[in-house]
């Protein structure tokens, strides 16, 4: 099979020929339809994220359909269409899975990161992670909800009753989300980079309330902000935007270091808090959220072999929406 192969971090993906995994008796083979390319392959890819397994195949919204199962699979039959996220597996055992918060588990593996991921014609994964994909939703329109959807959903469930949203940051995982607050009948106002007026003007096509540059204070005080954006100095800016007793959610896997801010922008009862991985609960009350919304992924597609591309675009934020890898045509 094909594979965008990871042999060194700061080194581009190359192109290799692997044979095709076989399945453990709890995992499925998948033959991979899409992948969605995500901030966290490229904070791999460039070793801000230490320790990957190498060499490694990235990815870790994975849209494929089943064609081989191992001897334990209940859940999943060949032909399936499913979707493997981020977290690939949990011990079930520490105290964190007992209680509910497996994204926490001292020994959990993630996918395209300790196991191997979906920038191929061919992945294995833990059945028991995997999500039937929702009718209705293509490999390309579903890939973008694996990570982007379900872990962005888990830091909106972080803002409680928030009516009034500021997102910080509007890349694929923030573009869903506003989907889904306005579904819920939140306002979202949206903060871009400072004169990114094409971002903005694409938020306000999905409904955000208002949206500016993050130089700029919104029209009224947020219940709540969620920072999308691996900028640590968005931490300060987003508590002066926020009322009392807000809380601002940090919903990436890396920040950069957050500067020193007075006291009294966090007096008040606000909140920071980050936001790590994802439960599988999270994932299926997602992706039934999606399907009810429904859920639109703006994506720009590109081939396997040109995923250092899709990387780089991504990176410069060259795009609007989602960046999908279609690897089976
Ligand atoms: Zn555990
Ligand atoms: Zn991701």
């Amino acid at each position: 099979m094909r594979a965008m192969l990871l042999e060194k971090p700061k080194t581009p993906l190359k192109l290799v020929d692997l044979p095709i995994p076989e399945p453990t008796s709890s995992q499925v083979l998948l033959q991979v339809e899409a992948c969605g390319v995500c901030r966290t392959d490229l904070h791999i890819r460039d070793g801000e994220l230490t320790h990957p397994h190498l060499p490694l195949i990235l990815g870790h919204q994975i849209v494929g359909i089943v064609t081989g199962v191992g001897s334990k699979v209940k859940n999943f039959k060949i032909g399936d269409c499913v979707g493997v996220p981020w977290l690939g597996g949990c011990c079930d055992a520490c105290e964190y899975c007992l209680s509910g918060r497996e994204n926490l588990c001292d020994h959990g593996t993630f996918t395209g990161y300790q196991a191997q991921g979906g920038f191929a014609e061919y992945a294995v994964a833990n059945a028991s992670f995997c999500f039937p994909i929702p009718a209705g939703f293509s490999p390309l329109q579903a890939a973008p909800l694996l990570c982007g959807g379900l872990i962005g959903y888990r830091a909106l469930r972080m803002t409680g009753n928030a009516k009034k949203l500021g997102f910080y940051g509007f890349g694929s995982s923030a573009h869903l989300l506003t989907q889904a607050a306005v579904y819920q009948g939140k306002s979202v106002y949206v903060f871009t980079r400072p004169g990114d007026e094409r971002t903005q003007a694409f938020a306000k096509t999905l409904k955000a309330i208002w949206a500016g540059g993050t130089d700029e204070l919104p029209p009224v005080e947020l219940d709540a902000a969620i920072i999308f954006a691996p900028a640590g100095d968005l931490v300060p800016t987003a508590l002066k935007a926020l009322a009392k007793g807000g809380v601002v959610v940090c919903a990436g896997i890396y920040m950069s270091d957050i500067p020193s801010f007075p006291y009294s922008l966090l007096y008040g009862e606000r909140m920071i808090r980050s936001v790590t991985n994802l439960t599988r609960q999270d994932g299926n009350e997602f992706l039934a959220l999606a399907s009810k919304v429904p859920i639109h992924s703006q994506v720009n597609v590109y081939p396997l072999e040109k995923a250092n591309q899709a990387l780089d675009d991504l990176k410069q934020g060259k795009v609007n929406g989602s960046v999908v890898l279609q690897i089976k045509d």
